[in-house]
């Protein structure tokens, strides 16, 4: 039962986010949805139009002053925050030796950075409650290293460690900790490469079709609705012929 459920998604302005948005409206919790493009967010709000309350905060997952804004606006309009869904990320692939620097500072700063500041803007609620669950978009690149995607790669191992760790720290309260590592999936989310080779290679296109993000908003919706006694800790979902 997910109804009446207070969760944050960030990155809900496109994408799984937004996918993941509709799929928890439809079973009636409530959400705040963050990302910096808040028109997109109006947008989406617009569209959500069953008994959910749905409510739109502007937020650079970067700044940690804006996280604990977005949590302090979600805990004042629900009195609560169930659950962060900590999805805000980029990924402008490279190869290393054209040193997009900037480009690697950035992931670092919204796939780690942005995920810790998410964590730290809920956990003193989560703790004092002793219930919460913290999700986290992962990746299948945090299973496999490939050309192009060593700095993506090590944000999201990043990620996969981080998640680990405050399950162990965490293991005798009520906070729970889902890391979801979806394949390829068709979202805007490739069109902050400008590394000129790899978009030439990807020109080749995929031998298989990307899932929609539709996809692993069921994923979301799994971790959510389980039971308290039950803490779904990662899930991966890959499209059909992917290696
Ligand atoms: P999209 O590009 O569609 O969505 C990315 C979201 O992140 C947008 O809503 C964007 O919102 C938000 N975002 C980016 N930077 C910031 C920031 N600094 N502060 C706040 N929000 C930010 O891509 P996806 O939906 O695919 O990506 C969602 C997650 O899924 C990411 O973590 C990505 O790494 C992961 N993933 C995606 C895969 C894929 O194949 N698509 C595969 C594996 C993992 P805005 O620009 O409005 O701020």
């Amino acid at each position: 039962m997910i109804q009446n459920k207070s969760i944050i998604i960030t990155g809900a302005s496109s994408g799984i986010g937004a996918a993941a948005a509709k799929k928890l409206h439809q079973h009636g919790a409530n959400l705040v949805l963050a990302a910096r493009r808040k028109e997109r967010l109006s947008q989406l709000q617009a569209e959500l139009t069953g008994e959910g309350k749905v409510f739109v905060f502007e937020a650079d997952v970067t700044s940690l002053e804006n996280m604990q804004e977005l949590a302090a606006f979600t805990l004042k309009t629900y009195g609560k925050i169930d659950v962060l869904f900590n999805n805000a990320g980029v990924m402008p692939l490279s190869y290393m030796k054209n040193k997009k620097i900037a480009e690697w500072y950035q992931m670092i700063d919204v796939n780690i950075k942005g995920v810790l500041n998410g964590f730290a803007a809920v956990s003193d609620h989560m703790l004092e409650r002793n219930e919460g669950h913290v999700i986290t978009t992962s990746s299948d690149a945090a299973h496999k290293v490939f050309p192009g995607s060593a700095v993506y790669s090590g944000t999201k191992h990043a990620v996969h460690a981080i998640m680990q760790g405050l399950k162990m720290e965490m293991a005798h309260t009520n906070i729970r900790f889902t890391a979801i590592s979806p394949g390829a999936v068709a979202t805007e989310l490739t069109d902050s490469i400008t590394d000129q080779d790899i978009l030439d290679n990807m020109k080749e296109g995929m031998p298989f079709s990307p899932l929609d993000s539709e996809n692993i908003a069921d994923a979301v919706y799994y971790a959510v609705s389980q039971p308290l006694s039950v803490d779904v800790n990662e899930i991966v979902v890959r499209p059909n012929h992917q290696g």
